[in-house]
């Protein structure tokens, strides 16, 4: 046995390369990256390809050289698709990637951190229960407040409404009659979510928006009169501080005294407007964001982070952890501290160290870097709204954050600015999305990730002009 077990050791240990080969393999892993950024503000920011090397590619026996698989990296997944890391990316809501970020990644990995239990990694979960703290006092929360890291804003959402659902304990006896608010223009992982979490067969109220696309809290108070009136239960109101489509704010103030009034659960998504809480002049937008029962942050967009970290924050922290805390024999070692741990917060148990990655570029670039940055981004955002109006085309409302709607006005209105997105596409510059409002299509410039700055939106001013000159010689129209 003592024979075979050393057999295998010499085989699992070319898991845990030598100093000498981690030293080539860190240098062509920084090679890589530092080609990669360099070439960043050149690069395509939407590129259509397939992905031939990869799709044939099967895992083997043997290794292979680094330089192979970074090859295939390089070419058909770094250089296919919209390149999310570029500042050239205004499509959607941006994602960012701060660097400094991907060395807490990295370190995070590298000595793999117990971050979901206190017992486990104390100094983990300080850290992230210190960033959470910090998120508290941004959205004007109380110390009794807490909250999860998570990989994204679905998974947030997740578990704001799973806190809802315990507080207001819908069973059910009551699912049926109780009633959840919202507008056309909430996010569909609020969709998700209430399927999910098992709300999905509570009644769900569109409530109307105005011309700017934020719920009309009118319409909401009407709703709710005519809900209690015939003897149901309205539950959950759910608005959004910076919408998807067009970025806008729902009257956060007077929904929550419209919530408090009827005793409901409100809950604000702010996965995308919610860090514009840093730029002072801002926060009057988002005034009353305090007084929700559950907030949603995407560090991953408006914090600039790689993509895979979301946070909800609730008000009552104790609701959070009795939502969510189970205890089995296995794990009474880890029970008695008084630090709340991550895994009494959420679905996960073990999880990524995902703390560090918002602790690095907090600590080493400091708040003043993010606040400017994202005021730059109100700025360009505003500038692009502008110059875009210059070149003949009809806007959506005067944007709220930093996402603007826009179209070319044309007797056949839908199939022009569909072949303008396909022009838009192909040219592949900079890349933008498109979305449906009331039927129709507009075109979106969301500007949020932090390598976007003044020449970008100017660059992607000009390939608009020369996509419009190509559709309309194409489509026999005259400039
Ligand atoms: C991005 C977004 C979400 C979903 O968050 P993910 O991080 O993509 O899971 C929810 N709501 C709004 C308003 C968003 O912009």
């Amino acid at each position: 046995m003592i024979e075979k077990i050393k057999a295998l050791e010499v085989i699992a240990r070319t898991l845990d390369p030598t100093p000498a080969s981690r030293a080539l393999l860190w240098q062509q892993t920084q090679d890589y990256a530092e080609e990669f950024l360099q070439e960043l503000a050149q690069s395509k920011a939407y590129q259509k390809a397939d992905c031939p090397q990869l799709s044939k590619l099967e895992i083997s026996e043997e290794g292979r050289l680094m330089s192979e698989v970074l090859d295939i990296m390089k070419t058909e997944i770094d250089h296919a698709g919209i390149n999310s890391t570029g500042g050239r990316h205004l499509g959607y809501i941006p994602g960012g990637a701060l660097w400094v970020s991907a060395l807490g990644d990295l370190l995070a990995a590298v000595s793999n951190r117990y971050s979901g239990i206190y017992y486990a990694s104390p100094g983990g979960v300080l850290l992230e229960n210190q960033l959470l703290r910090w998120l508290c006092r941004l959205v004007g929360y109380p110390a009794t407040a807490h909250g999860n890291l998570s990989s994204g804003g679905s998974i947030a959402s997740l578990i704001a409404l799973t806190t809802a659902r315990e507080v207001h304990q819908i069973r059910s006896h009551n699912v049926r009659k109780s009633v959840i608010y919202f507008t056309a223009q909430m996010h569909h992982c609020l969709n998700k979510s209430i399927q999910i979490v098992g709300l999905g067969e509570c009644i769900c109220r569109l409530i109307p928006v105005n011309q700017s696309f934020e719920m009309d809290p009118d319409h909401l108070r009407k709703q709710l009169d005519q809900d209690v009136s015939a003897g149901l239960a309205p539950f959950l109101i759910i608005a959004t501080a910076g919408t998807t489509d067009t970025g806008a704010v729902d009257p956060i103030d007077e929904i929550a005294e419209i919530s408090k009034e009827y005793n409901t659960w409100y809950h604000v998504d702010a996965a995308y407007g919610g860090f514009f809480l840093l730029v002072e002049r801002m926060k009057e937008r988002l005034k009353g964001i305090s007084k929700a029962d559950s907030i949603v942050m995407d560090p991953h967009k408006g914090l600039f982070l790689p993509f895979g970290t979301g946070v909800v924050l609730i008000k009552d922290g104790q609701a959070l952890v009795k939502a969510h805390a189970h205890e089995a024999n296995y794990m009474i070692d880890a029970y008695g501290f008084d630090e709340i741990s991550p895994a009494d917060c959420g679905p996960e148990l073990t999880k990524h160290f995902r703390g560090l990655r918002m602790w690095f570029p907090l600590h080493l670039h400091g708040l003043q870097a993010f606040r400017a940055c994202l005021e730059e981004k109100i700025f360009l955002c505003q500038y692009f709204y502008e110059e875009i109006q210059q070149l003949g085309f009809e806007v959506g409302p005067p944007p709220a954050l930093s996402v603007t709607l826009f179209r070319y006005p044309n007797p056949d209105r839908d199939a022009f600015n569909k072949a303008l997105l396909e022009a838009i596409h192909d040219d592949g510059r900079y890349f933008m999305s498109s979305t449906l409002i009331d039927g129709e299509i507009w075109i979106r410039c969301a500007v949020l990730n932090f390598r976007t700055h003044l020449p970008e939106i100017d660059g992607a001013i000009q390939m608009i002009t020369d996509c419009l000159a190509r559709v309309k010689s194409s489509s026999g129209i005259e400039l």
